[in-house]
């Protein structure tokens, strides 16, 4: 897994997403060197990275400008560019355009996530999987209605992860802000 510090950041993109929750989102994924992914919020790329190490082809999007060239320069430093597409632009709008996938990975969608999970899911291979990171409670409880709602069950998790900074007197555990993950099988 890639160090949190390894990745180029830009104070105005969010992400990367954090190491650990990085490392449970690739095992929830189940991804092979055959999936096809779209992940929609790329970010700083960290999880496009990621699913690029282990996937056949990675569509990466953001609808802001900021988010795809911190995306593309993190795709570069990591030596994955043969197998990362780069699309700037709403997911809900871009999903259309894409042929069908077998991860669907949703790092952020703008108030959209059920209209994203609905169309995602028409495109998504039996057999596939979809995963939503979210900060807010809100998001999480949407991500899960809409995956019940399309006939799936949600597995939910919520991480809170503590990392220990090395002081003078001795290793201070530090808190992350608790992420919570979504994800469901289609069958
Ligand atoms: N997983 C990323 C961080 C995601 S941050 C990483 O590891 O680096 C969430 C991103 O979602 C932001 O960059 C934001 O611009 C993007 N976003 C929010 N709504 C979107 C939408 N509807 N379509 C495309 N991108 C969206």
């Amino acid at each position: 897994m890639i160090r949190d510090e390894d990745f180029i950041k830009n104070i105005n993109v969010p992400g990367p997403t954090k190491e650990e929750i990085r490392c449970i989102v690739m095992c929830k994924s189940e991804v092979s060197c055959d999936d096809i992914v779209v992940d929609i919020g790329c970010g700083t790329g960290g999880l496009t990275v990621e699913f690029a190490k282990r996937a056949k082809m990675v569509y990466a999007i953001d609808q802001n400008s900021l988010a795809i060239e911190t995306t593309v320069e993190n795709i570069k430093r990591h030596g994955v560019a043969g197998n990362v597409v780069v699309k700037e632009g709403d997911g809900l709008y871009l999903l259309k355009k894409l042929e069908n996938f077998d991860i669907l990975m949703i790092g952020g969608s703008g108030g959209k996530l059920q209209h994203i999970l609905e169309k995602g899911y028409k495109k998504l291979n039996v057999g596939g999987r979809i995963l939503v990171t979210s900060i807010l409670l809100e998001t999480c409880l949407e991500a899960v209605k809409t995956i019940e709602m399309l006939g799936m069950t949600p597995d939910v998790v919520n991480v809170s992860i503590s990392k220990g900074k090395l002081t003078e007197r001795g290793t201070m555990m530090l808190a992350n802000n608790p992420v919570t993950i979504v994800s469901a099988h289609k069958s």
